[in-house]
């Protein structure tokens, strides 16, 4: 048996219960994983709150970090033992997207905790191909932070509007999980970061995370700080998920053939076109999911070649998880929530 986080109906943190279930058994070319530690994502919430993609009873949790204590029919046992964190992202490996490497297209696209039994659990199961070895300079808690907000700001960034060394980027929510990928990834790609959050506390945190400017969206004129700190020319790229609230100003504030990249609409998602904005300055709206493959073994390239870190922000036990799932939540946080499992 093993301890797991247990999704039975639908609704507020207090609906996740800690059940005693079967430990499961790793099949034909997967892994079972001794889960160390995970971590929380607003994936979590939307899956508690209910999602039609979602079969109850189900595990939950996409991210987490352990070691291979079994492996399934074809995995070389010398794998057992491995110190590993894990990609999310499950897709069958075999559909024309799979084969070319653009595996975000595969239709049988599926996310740990979502899909299938996740990640906030003692033990997991998942295909050999979703565990990469983890850099060993994260630790435990460190490397459970990193796989979900990491991968979908890679792709962001380097895959999607190839943030390029002396460009200007400006990073939206630049306290939550994503946004704080960001400004850890882009400050090694040798970007100028200008972080916008409505707190100055949260500020002060991405200030010491690597950003160069920051502003307080909820005090200050932010396209007017941005002129100012850019001399008039604008940012060359916007790194966004929050949509509607800030979308008319983004385009405004981009230089000529400006991008914004966009994972998210957490304010809404039918902001105005302005198409005439969009050709007028040659700009360029990428959208973005998440990561495939490819971006996530660059990711973890990337993270162990720079040693960089996630910033985990709180930990929680297992038997927490209501207060961790309150706690997220309540948007207080500057970086990852994290629940240990050692
Ligand atoms: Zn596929």
């Amino acid at each position: 048996m093993m301890r797991a986080v247990v999704l039975n109906e639908e609704g507020g943190p207090e609906v996740l219960v800690i059940e005693d279930v079967d430990r499961p058994e790793p099949g034909p070319g997967e892994v079972r994983v001794r889960l160390k530690a995970a971590s929380l994502n607003h994936l979590d919430i939307w899956i508690r709150k209910g999602m039609p993609s979602v079969t109850k009873p189900r595990v939950t949790g996409a991210d987490g970090a352990g070691i291979i204590n079994a492996v399934g029919e074809g995995i070389d046992e010398q794998r057992t033992g491995d110190n590993v964190l894990i990609d999310p992202a499950i897709t069958c490996g075999k559909c024309r997207a799979c084969t070319s490497g653009n595996t975000v297209a595969c239709r049988q696209f599926h996310v740990l905790g979502e899909h299938r039994a996740g990640t906030h659990a003692e033990y997991v199961i998942v295909p050999v191909e979703n565990v990469h070895i983890t850099p060993v300079h994260l630790d435990d808690e460190s490397a459970a932070a990193l796989p979900l907000t990491f991968a979908t700001s890679w792709r962001m960034l380097h895959t999607r509007a190839q943030l390029q060394p002396g460009e200007r980027l400006l990073i939206w929510g630049a306290s939550s999980g994503v946004g704080s990928a960001a400004i850890v990834l882009a400050k090694k790609m040798g970007a100028e970061i200008i972080a916008v959050s409505r707190s100055d506390y949260k500020l002060k945190i991405c200030k010491v995370m690597g950003a160069d400017h920051v502003i307080n969206m909820s005090t200050d004129d932010v396209v007017k700080s941005v002129k100012e700190i850019t001399g008039g020319e604008g940012v060359n790229v916007v790194f966004d998920h929050l949509g509607d609230a800030v979308y008319k100003n983004s385009l405004r504030m981009l230089a000529i053939g400006g991008r914004f990249v966009t994972c998210g609409a957490t304010t809404g998602a039918n902001p105005p076109a302005a198409i005439t904005s969009l050709f007028w300055k040659q700009l360029s709206v990428l959208g973005s999911t998440m990561a495939t493959k490819d971006d996530f073994a660059s990711m973890v390239r990337f993270v162990r070649l720079h040693e960089l870190m996630p910033r985990v922000d709180r930990v929680f036990d297992l038997e927490e998880i209501v207060d961790a799932h309150t706690y997220l939540e309540g948007a207080q946080q500057v970086g990852k929530v994290v629940i240990n499992l050692s």
